[in-house]
This record gives C-alpha cells, sequence and structure tokens, in this order.
C-alpha cells in the first residue's frame, strides 16, 4: 500500500518540513500517536519516502533500526500479556542471565536426566 502526501513548510524558519499522516495510513500500519519514525529515502527531490517505525528499547531506551529488537513476551491463561522490546545489547544480557541461572540450578544434575 502506498499513500501520496504533501509536505508543507514547519514556516518556524528552521527549514524543516511537515508531513501530516492521515487515520487511515496510520491504522493500516499500525502506529500510534508517539511512535518515532524512520525516514528513508530522497525527499528533497521529490522522490518516494518509506518511514519505518522505530522500536525503542524498553529497558535502554536505545533504537533499534540497524539491528532489529528482540520481544521477551508473555501470554498468560487469564488472557494477561505482558512483554518487552530489547535491543540487542539488553536481549543478550537477558538471554545470557537466563542461561547462566538456568546452569546454576542444574550444575548437580546426574547427566542423562
Ligand atoms: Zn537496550
Amino acid at each position: 500500500m502506498s499513500w501520496k502526501l504533501t509536505c508543507q513548510d514547519a514556516a518556524d524558519g528552521s527549514g524543516d518540513l511537515v508531513l501530516e499522516l492521515p487515520d487511515d495510513l496510520m491504522q493500516a500500519a499500525g502506529w500510534k500517536v508517539g511512535d518515532v519514525l524512520e525516514l528513508e529515502g530522497d525527499l528533497a527531490h521529490g522522490g518516494a519516502i518509506q518511514l519505518k517505525k522505530t522500536v525503542l528499547c524498553d529497558v535502554c531506551g536505545a533504537g533499534t533500526v540497524e539491528t532489529g529488537h528482540g520481544v521477551l513476551e508473555a501470554r498468560w491463561r487469564d488472557g494477561e500479556c505482558e512483554g518487552l522490546c530489547l535491543c540487542k545489547v539488553c536481549f543478550d544480557y537477558a538471554m545470557a542471565t537466563l542461561r547462566r541461572e538456568h546452569d546454576v540450578r542444574h550444575l548437580f544434575d546426574e547427566e542423562g536426566q
């Protein structure tokens, strides 16, 4: 899907442009007010641009555009859902911590059990 939108001058002397995103685009893309978007493309020469939602790490706040992000998520039987979006550094830390905890808990297990 694509939309043709017109950028408007911010009219504050900064030279910035304002791009108003219509509700149907926001809904189709799954974006909500407050999301941070990355812009790719050549806006200065009238070319097509691509907007991608930037996922910020819930722990350290780092952007995840270059590396992608990991998700630690629970969907409990009572319908409650909770989760964290994590940058690579925080995800690796969480995984290493859980693996270390597993190793400690099973340190004296007999092999093959
Ligand atoms: Zn992080």
